[in-house]
C-alpha cells in the first residue's frame, strides 16, 4: 500500500498565496490514483480558525474515507488553552490520526506535545529550518513521534536538511518526510544514515505533483522492505494501523540490526502504558465525522 503522508485540502483565508487560500483536491486525486497512491493523509491549509478548518477537512475525508485520512491542525500560540479540546474533537468526532503544527504560525509548545502524548498521535511539525528544536522535543517527549516535513526546509535550506539527518540518526522518535526535497542526495544520505524506517513518502499536494514526488522514491532504488516502509509502512505504524508493526521493531534492511538507531521505538512512559494501552493495539476509531 502506498500512502502519501502529506497533502493539503480545504480553504484558507489569508490570501497571501495558495498555501493559505485554497487546496483543491480534484487534480491531486486523479494524479495520485494514476501514480498508484492508495491513501492520503490530508492536512488543512493555513487558516485563521483551525477548529473550523479541521471540521471542513472532516467533511472532505467523509466523501472518500477509503482513500483519505487526516491530521488536525492547531496553532500553538493562538489556540493556547484549547489545543487539548481541538485535538480531542478531531480524534473522537472526526477520527483524525495526527496533529499538524507549522513554525510559520508559532513555535511548537508543551501543550501540543502533551495533547499528542495523551491521544497517542504523531505530530507533523514543519520546523521551517529550526532544527535545534528537535533536540529538545526528542529529549522532553521521547514517546511522541515527530515527522519533520521537507526534511526540515521547504525552502531548500541545505544546512537545515543536513542537520535534520543528524537528528534522524540520533533520535528514535524523529522522522522526516520527502515532500518538496530537491537535493536528491540528501534523501539518499537520510536513508543510508538514519534507515528507511525514519523516512516517509509525502507529496505536499495538491500544490506539488504526487507522481513527481513518488518518482523520487523510485529513484532511491530501495530494496522491497525499505521501499514498503517509506511508501506507507512507517506512516501506518506511527498512526497505529498496522497490527504486525509494533513500535520498536527494527528496520529489517538495516545493515547492522544491533545499531542504536532502531525503528521508531515510540513507547509510552511506563506510567501511562497501563492507563491507555499500547498504540499498536488501540482499537480502530470509527470513521464518522458528525457533519
Ligand atoms: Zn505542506
Amino acid at each position: 500500500m502506498i500512502v502519501d503522508c502529506h497533502c493539503h485540502a480545504g480553504k484558507g483565508d489569508g490570501f497571501t498565496g495558495p498555501w493559505d487560500t485554497d487546496a483543491p483536491l480534484g487534480a491531486y486525486l486523479r494524479r495520485a490514483a494514476a501514480a498508484g497512491i492508495d491513501r492520503t493523509i490530508l492536512l488543512p491549509a493555513f487558516s485563521s480558525d483551525y477548529g473550523e478548518a479541521n471540521r471542513a477537512l472532516a467533511r472532505i475525508v467523509a466523501r472518500a474515507p477509503h482513500r483519505l485520512q487526516a491530521f488536525a491542525m492547531v496553532h500553538a500560540a493562538r489556540d493556547r488553552g484549547r489545543i487539548h479540546e481541538l485535538v480531542e474533537t478531531a480524534v473522537k468526532r472526526y477520527a483524525f490520526r495526527g496533529i499538524k503544527v507549522h513554525r510559520h504560525d508559532a513555535p511548537i509548545n508543551r501543550e501540543v506535545c502533551e495533547a499528542a502524548r495523551r491521544f497517542r498521535l504523531p505530530v507533523l511539525y514543519d520546523i521551517g529550518g529550526d532544527t535545534a528544536v528537535l533536540e529538545l522535543l526528542s529529549d522532553q517527549y521521547p514517546d511522541v513521534a515527530f515527522i519533520v516535513p521537507h526534511l526540515g526546509s521547504f525552502g531548500d535550506d541545505w544546512r537545515a536538511q543536513l542537520g535534520v539527518i543528524d537528528h534522524l540518526v540520533r533520535h528514535p522518535n524523529i522522522h522526516a518526510d520527502t515532500s518538496g526535497v530537491r537535493r536528491f542526495d540528501l534523501l539518499v544520505q537520510a536513508v543510508r544514515r538514519a534507515g528507511a524506517h525514519k523516512i516517509l513518502f509525502g507529496s505536499d499536494g495538491p500544490w506539488l505533483h504526487p507522481g513527481l514526488e513518488l518518482a523520487k522514491i523510485d529513484a532511491l532504488q530501495l530494496g522491497p522492505q525499505q521501499r514498503s516502509l517509506v511508501l506507507g509502512g512507517n506512516l501506518l505504524r506511527l498512526i497505529g494501523q498496522t497490527p504486525q508493526a509494533r513500535p520498536g521493531r527494527a528496520d529489517p534492511d538495516r545493515a547492522d540490526p544491533t545499531a542504536p538507531t532502531r525503528a521508531a521505538s515510540i513507547r509510552p512512559p511506563r506510567s501511562q502504558a497501563g492507563e491507555h494501552g499500547s498504540q499498536a493495539h488501540r482499537p480502530p476509531l470509527p470513521l464518522a465525522p458528525s457533519r
